[in-house]
């Protein structure tokens, strides 16, 4: 009989994410008003477009497998050597490799119950035990709880997304200055910044280049390339030649290489969707008060709405989706009656904006 090694048999079988094709194939419809996933509304950069279309011939060959032109890039950007950088397919990809290199089976990781689930989904995978402490009540993540639970637990790795996803919520840069400082030394901290684009550079975290710092950031939200699947991980030059051991040497795609470099040279399209994305969030806040819901106000592509218990928020995710409108609700207390609305275009947040009072209107 042929069985999977051991381990990997133990592994329950999850499905972290519902794609939206996938729904539209149980639910038969033909088209939906994509708002569950926080993809970028407005598209990747024209001139991403624009070079990615004219490389697209020579899909025959592999991409760099170094990525050093993008990388060099990247450096300049953060004002840091090449070496301190490593592209993967996309946050997802990174996240991987640092659980497998960083967490052996049985080793403690630490993160916060019902935040971005990958980190989880690869500990699990890589047989690492997951320990997880709950959001403050407010929804952000509990810088407190984490720093003892890490204290106690000795976890290889602290996962913390800043801003964080689900919530939205934004911890200042001091704060998070000194809960690294205070973390254990041995521990190393995972800092997952998909949605830093929409954040000043002032209020991030400071460049620090150590080995228990890895930094991880995407095109795929800010740049709108998430199809293209490609982001990247900032940290020591020992991390990155760790990774380089592990990682998928022809495991960038070609024309996302070439689509990123272009897109982090247009500032302004850049601009423009921080600026749009800050607009849908008003909106957003403005519909909730409209409704009498509360909101949480987010640094973020996404916003929640209250919706008072799961149970309703769960009604009223399902009711949406049934009127071609996706969404997506958090699973963990606090924000677990809450629904979870990307940042669309206008026309998009429109057609939330009516399917929503319609909703509400009837799962009173
Ligand atoms: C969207 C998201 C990711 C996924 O990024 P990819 O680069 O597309 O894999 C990772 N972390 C958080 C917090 C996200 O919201």
């Amino acid at each position: 009989m042929i069985r999977p090694a051991r381990a990997i048999e133990a592994i329950p079988e999850t499905t972290p994410f519902i794609g939206p094709e996938q729904l539209m194939r149980e639910t038969g419809q033909r088209m939906l008003v994509r708002l569950g996933a926080n993809e970028s509304a407005f598209g990747p950069s024209p001139k991403a477009l624009e070079a990615m279309t004219s490389e697209l011939p020579r899909l025959a060959w592999y991409g760099d497998p170094e990525s050093l032109d993008l990388r060099d890039a990247l450096a300049a950007k953060h004002s840091c050597a090449p070496g301190r950088i490593v592209v993967g397919s996309g946050i997802d990809d990174l996240m991987g490799l640092a659980v497998r290199a960083f967490v052996a089976p049985g080793d403690v990781a630490l993160a916060t119950r019902g935040t971005y689930p990958t980190f989880a989904y690869h500990v699990v995978g890589y047989g690492g035990r997951l320990l997880e402490v709950a959001y403050r009540a407010d929804g952000t993540p509990d810088c407190d709880a984490l720093l003892a639970a890490a204290r106690r637990d000795k976890p290889r790795i602290v996962y913390l997304a800043n801003p964080d996803n689900p919530s939205g919520r934004f911890i200042e840069r001091a704060a998070i200055a000194s809960f690294y400082e205070a973390l254990p030394h041995d521990a190393l901290l995972l800092l997952d910044e998909a949605y830093a684009d929409f954040v000043d550079e002032a209020r991030l975290l400071p460049s620090t280049f150590e080995d228990r710092l890895i930094r991880l950031r995407t095109f795929s939200k800010a740049y709108g390339m998430a199809g293209a699947r490609i982001g990247y991980a900032l940290s020591t030059e020992r991390n990155v030649r760790t990774f380089q051991k592990i990682r998928l040497h022809y495991g960038i795609n070609r024309n996302a290489q070439v689509g990123a470099l272009a897109s982090l040279h247009d500032d302004e399209f850049r601009s423009y969707v921080v600026e749009e994305t800050a607009r849908a969030r008003d909106d957003y806040y403005k519909l909730a008060r409209a409704l009498g819901r509360g909101c949480i106000e987010s640094q973020t592509n996404f916003v929640c709405i209250e919706m008072e218990t799961p149970q309703r928020a769960l009604a009223v995710m399902n009711e949406l989706l049934s009127r071609g409108v996706w969404i997506r609700k958090p699973g963990a207390p606090p924000l677990d009656s809450y629904v979870r609305v990307s940042a669309g275009t206008e026309p998009m947040r429109a057609a939330f904006a009516e399917a929503l009072r319609r909703v509400l209107a009837e799962v009173a």
